[in-house]
């Protein structure tokens, strides 16, 4: 079995830039490594669930999770959340009849490597009963890339010891199991969900070979196989477990048919096909997306770790699903997809991956309707989305939590944290500007930004001082609720109705028929879009012109300042240390909010502006949330403040790969490692999106010997390699046509050939 092509398929990627190791045996830490090690491909997410605790139980139950697959009858009563799939992956082994019982998926690796390069998890263990008897055995498994219904798992095992009776047995494991099985047979079986009405189809076959021939099984049941041979000493026993999972969220299509054929199409390509397909896939996804920094280990891993949890996360073949909070690698938030994705993740999926961040855009057109029922329901007009979303659409945010004093709280967030439309808003204009898909536009784009345009126009209310006022929200620092003009959602809202007007003028002279239809389907008429114009014009900013500041908030410059520099070395957020209420009087935020806007619309900051208001509210935040170091890191290392930026970058990267963050066991972060990503391009390397070219303004922290990536724009790829000690942005535009790119200002043709551009003056920023 080790052979694909004369090379060991156990063996992990020889480079330790590309994996990622563990063989700490640590109960405490287990679930936290169950996330990291996780595989996913968008579709299907397994955790890396093997180990047990010291009471000898599972730490979480096994779980391969369905993108898209919600269910109302969780645990936690009727909230939308993602229902975990059967774990295809268990296996009992059995060495000698009379001695004793192994299970497999109780023991404990010695040790984890994730294959980031060829996307896959790959362990070595050895389990003995306490004789001479044992075995050691080497797995890998995946989900494939390639096709992504389908997942693998090979064993290969040396029984240690005398001739003895062996026993395995592969079954699917249901336990803690949420579903209704319709349809259980050998080797396909459909289950639904208890509310939703959708279905789950797998198909599954395994097979043994003992020393090279295949072993029948002496049992079989459903989705089960066993086997029973005598062994020599030195024996291999190989073992290959294919399976197919399939989705249907109603309608008459048979999910468990679709699964069989699956999983009929890589059984004929065999397992060794499957994982070249996979690799080549990964291989394919590595070419565009790698980031490669030279001079800095810890910052190499830390982008290969984000790339790698990234590129796992999106499926561009599905666009009626999106990338919850913690993508397919754990269950906190339930699978819901948050501003998370718009703000954090599609940049990365535009500029390396643009089919993905098509399918995500799409997945907010399909759920435009649940966005206007919303923005009706609380009398305004347009589209207002979800603060949490699931698969329809509505809104699916708690409206009380367990505090961790255990009081219960109000969660206002589903009513008030409406700058998520501006944020989709913004992730549409960003893919437009970066891909000029005008089948995109036309079909979808046009209408999420008009919508949302309209109800940012119909929600900012004409007060009696002539000016548009927009009350009663919570902005990204979720630590001050219902406040009135949040700084990040009037701008967001105004820029929103802004690019609104945008797209009406551009359809109107572009696509003068497209345009008719769709005013007409939405009702807009001129004089409404010269109601938007005024709105935006007239919206309050909280901008103060003497101190170069915006006010986060009405009000908020009157609250108590508290130094956080005298809470240092806390190990729970601010809001804790404090409590709610005094929290609430104080000007510690959660995370970044005038700073997320600076990273968004940088241009909204003219002059000492930016820094002005990064130095103040810096030293206000807590950073109670994952999302918000990664955006300081982007503006600081904007700013040319190379250290404060490389420091957030660690941090960022130390949430989810050295368990900074206690909430790693419910999956990793994917906001923040896609803040890592921006932080090394938007920030080091000060790539800009402008309207006719890429702009860069690169600053490397000071180690950084070189930091070379691909993007995407426009339909071309181009390479930049940024070199620190030889002062050299190098630029090579590997496909497409001729362009110009902006080098800290000044203009540069690319066509054939690298072109290289001297920098002046530190590339540090010093
Ligand atoms: C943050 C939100 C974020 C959510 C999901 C919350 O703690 O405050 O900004 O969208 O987590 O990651």
């Amino acid at each position: 079995m080790t052979l694909v092509s004369q090379r060991d398929v156990f063996e992990p990627t020889a480079d330790l830039a590309w994996t990622i190791e563990d063989d700490a045996v640590d109960p405490l830490r287990e679930s936290s490594r169950e996330a990291r090690f996780a595989v996913s491909n968008g579709f299907l997410g397994v955790r890396c669930s093997r180990a047990i605790n010291r009471e000898g139980r599972l730490v979480l139950p096994p779980r391969t999770y369905v993108a898209g697959f919600f269910d109302t009858s969780g645990p936690e009563g009727p909230i939308s959340g993602l229902v975990p799939a059967s774990d295809w992956l268990q296996l009992r082994v059995t060495l000698d009849r009379d001695v004793s019982e192994h299970d497999a998926s109780k023991m404990s690796p010695h040790r984890l490597v994730l294959d980031m390069r060829r996307g896959m998890l790959l362990t070595e263990s050895r389990q003995h009963s306490g004789t001479a008897l044992g075995f050691r055995a080497r797995t890998l498994h995946l989900v494939s890339l390639h096709a992504r219904a389908i997942g693998l798992q090979l064993i290969e095992s040396c029984i240690e010891g005398p001739d003895v009776e062996h026993g395995l047995e592969a079954h699917v494991g249901e336990k803690g199991f949420a579903l209704v099985p319709e349809r259980l047979e050998q080797s396909v079986a459909v289950w639904h969900t208890k509310q939703s009405g959708k279905r789950l189809g797998m198909a599954v076959k395994a097979t043994l070979n003992i020393d090279g021939r295949e072993l029948a099984p002496v049992a079989l049941g459903q989705l089960a196989w066993s086997w029973q041979w005598t062994s020599r000493p030195g024996q291999i026993v190989s073992f290959e477990r294919m399976v197919a999972l399939t989705r249907t969220d109603g309608g008459e299509v048979d999910t468990g048919e679709r699964a069989r054929n699956e999983l009929e199409a890589a059984q004929r390509i065999g397992w060794r096909g499957v994982l070249a397909e996979h690799e080549a896939a990964w291989s394919r996804r590595w070419d565009c997306s790698d980031v490669v920094v030279e001079g800095d280990v810890g910052a190499q891993q830390a982008l290969r770790f984000a790339l790698y949890h990234l590129i796992s996360a999106a499926d561009p073949m599905d666009d009626r699903v999106s990338i919850g909070a913690r993508g397919l690698t754990g269950e906190d938030y339930h699978g819901h997809v948050f501003w998370d994705t718009e703000i954090y993740l599609v940049p990365f999926y535009i500029m390396t991956w643009p089919e993905a961040a098509r399918a995500l855009l799409m997945y907010r057109f399909h759920t435009l309707a649940g966005a206007r029922a919303k923005a009706v329901r609380m009398g305004w007009r347009g589209a207002l989305y979800a603060w949490e979303s699931a698969d329809t659409g509505d809104e699916t945010a708690p409206e009380q939590v367990i505090g961790p004093d255990r009081q219960v709280i109000r969660v206002l967030s589903g009513q008030q944290e409406q700058h998520i439309s501006a944020d989709v808003a913004y992730a549409v204009w960003q893919y437009w500007q970066a891909t000029r898909d005008e089948s995109f536009l036309l079909e979808a784009g046009a209408e999420i930004l008009l919508e949302t345009g309209r109800f940012w126009a119909s929600r900012a209310g004409l007060e009696a001082d002539g000016l548009r006022h927009i009350r009663g929200v919570i902005g990204p620092d979720e630590y001050h609720e219902n406040v009135d003009d949040n700084a990040f959602t009037n701008v967001m809202a105004r820029w929103n109705i802004r690019r609104a007007l945008d797209a009406a003028a551009l359809l109107r002279e572009r696509w003068p028929e497209r345009w008719s239809d769709i005013s007409n389907r939405l009702g807009l008429v001129d004089s409404e879009l010269e109601e938007w114009r005024r709105a935006a014009e007239t919206i309050v900013t909280g901008f103060d012109r003497q101190t170069g500041l915006f006010e986060q908030f009405a009000g908020y410059f009157g609250l108590e300042d508290i130094d956080l520099a005298g809470y240092a070395g806390r190990s729970v957020p601010m809001d804790v240390v404090l409590g709610r209420e005094r929290t609430q009087r104080s000007q510690v935020v959660k995370q970044a909010d005038v700073v997320a806007l600076l990273a968004l619309l940088p241009e909204e900051f003219e002059g000492e502006a930016a820094a002005a208001n990064f130095r103040y509210y810096e030293r206000r935040c807590g950073h109670g949330s994952s999302l918000s170091r990664a955006m300081h890191a982007l503006v600081a290392a904007r700013l040319g403040e190379d250290e404060t930026a490389l420091r957030y970058f660690q941090e960022t990267a130390a949430i989810d790969l050295a368990d900074t963050c206690a909430a790693i066991a419910g999956g990793v972060h994917v906001a923040a490692q896609g803040g890592i990503w921006m932080t090394a391009v938007f920030g080091f390397a000060g790539l800009a999106l402008q309207a006719q070219s890429l702009a860069f303004a690169p600053r490397l922290p000071a180690g950084w010997r070189s930091l070379t990536f691909r993007v995407a724009w426009r339909g071309r790829r181009l390479k930049i390699g940024i070199d620190q000690a030889r002062h050299v942005l190098e630029a090579t535009l590997e496909a497409g046509e001729a362009m110009t790119i902006l080098v800290n200002g000044e203009q540069h043709k690319l066509g054939i050939g690298p072109v290289k551009v001297a920098l002046f003056g530190r590339l540090d920023g010093r």
